[in-house]
């Protein structure tokens, strides 16, 4: 299902527990960042170790838990955790042998946030169609 307007994209990634991994650059056509939503089951981690050239990742665990690693430092995720890692960072995560994990990863480029929240933000008098 995807639905667009002028001003937006809306899709849906489905199941990701069987899909394991969708990413939303291509069904969102994003333009400042790139979003992932990731499971990996029991026991299994990513095969590799990884950096960034420009871009930081920010890892949000949304379910389950495991084990998260950056320049040799590892550590425990679980639901909740959030991790941001630098461009340079080598990385690599890993669901725990009896729990899966599910994370969102945001890649957007280092240092390229100049206002965000109320600074970017903009209060309008017109209430959503849901309140009329
Ligand atoms: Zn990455």
């Amino acid at each position: 299902m995807s639905n667009t307007g002028k001003n937006y994209a809306a899709s849906s990634v489905g199941d990701i527990q069987a899909r394991g991994r969708v990413t939303l650059h291509n069904d969102l056509s994003l333009t400042g960042s790139e979003i992932s939503i990731n499971e990996l089951p029991p026991g299994v981690g990513l095969p590799f170790l990884h950096s960034h050239k420009r871009n930081e990742e920010v890892y949000i665990v949304v379910k389950g838990k495991g084990r998260f690693q950056v320049d040799g430092d590892e550590f425990e995720v679980a639901e909740g955790s959030v991790v941001r890692v630098d461009p340079p960072g080598v990385r690599c995560i890993t669901a725990d042998a009896q729990s899966p994990i599910r994370y969102i990863c945001i890649q957007t480029e280092a240092k390229s946030l100049v206002q965000f929240t109320e600074g970017d933000g903009v209060i309008l008098e017109t209430k959503p169609t849901w309140r009329k």
